[in-house]
């Protein structure tokens, strides 16, 4: 069954998948592959909202779920960002060409195993453009480059764009203010 938001791929489920999918589904829970509620590609408002109509109708579970929970779509988020801008803030700034193709190898990959599988398409649709192409041709290009990859996500939910002329500052060197240091 392919995975879809609920309501969309809740016909053919198996005995199994029937029984382990909580009959009434949140608004906003997303069904992965296996039809089950995804974790990582919902946020988890929504998501603790299945598990406690699963168990009690009058629970005193907390609105979010201990930090040590695995992570929702916001929290893997924040994590693979802060991954991947780090990763630009130590890029060479005269990187070997062996390097750069793996690096474009690398943001190829990562985008078809990203954990939300509906973030993952739209990562790989937006890859395909031509001008969307990683530039990773030195440290300042390439962190300019994932600054736009991550304000096209910005975009697509609404939150206002990054300064991309800031990036290091916020990934590097820390505010010109001084309040970082
Ligand atoms: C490849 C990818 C695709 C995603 N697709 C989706 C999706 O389809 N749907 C969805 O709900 N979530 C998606 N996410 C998660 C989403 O982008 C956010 O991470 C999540 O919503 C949490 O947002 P946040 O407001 O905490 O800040 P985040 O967007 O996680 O940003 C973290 C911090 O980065 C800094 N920052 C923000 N924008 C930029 C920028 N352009 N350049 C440099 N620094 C910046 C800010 O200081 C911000 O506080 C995706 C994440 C990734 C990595």
């Amino acid at each position: 069954m392919a995975p879809g938001p609920v309501g969309q791929s809740t016909e053919q489920k198996d005995d199994a998948q029937t029984e382990a999918v909580p009959k009434k589904l949140a608004k906003g829970v997303v069904l992965g592959p296996d039809g089950k509620p995804c974790r990582t590609c919902t946020d988890i408002s929504s998501l603790f909202a299945v598990s406690k109509s699963a168990t009690s109708s009058k629970s005193t579970l907390p609105p979010k779920p201990p930090a040590d929970c695995p992570p929702d779509i916001v929290a893997l988020g924040r994590s693979s960002w802060t991954l991947l801008h780090s990763i630009t803030a130590t890029y060479p700034t005269a990187p070997s060409p062996e390097l750069q193709s793996e690096t474009k190898t690398f943001i190829h990959t990562f985008s078809k195993l990203y954990p939300c599988w509906h973030c993952a398409s739209d990562f790989q649709m937006w890859l395909k453009e031509d001008r969307n192409t990683p530039r990773v041709s030195s440290r300042a290009e390439f962190g300019q480059w994932m600054c736009e990859a991550h304000n096209a996500v910005n975009v697509k939910l609404g939150k206002k764009e990054f300064d991309c002329n800031r990036w290091e500052e916020r990934w590097k060197t820390g505010w010109k203010d001084g309040r970082c240091d």
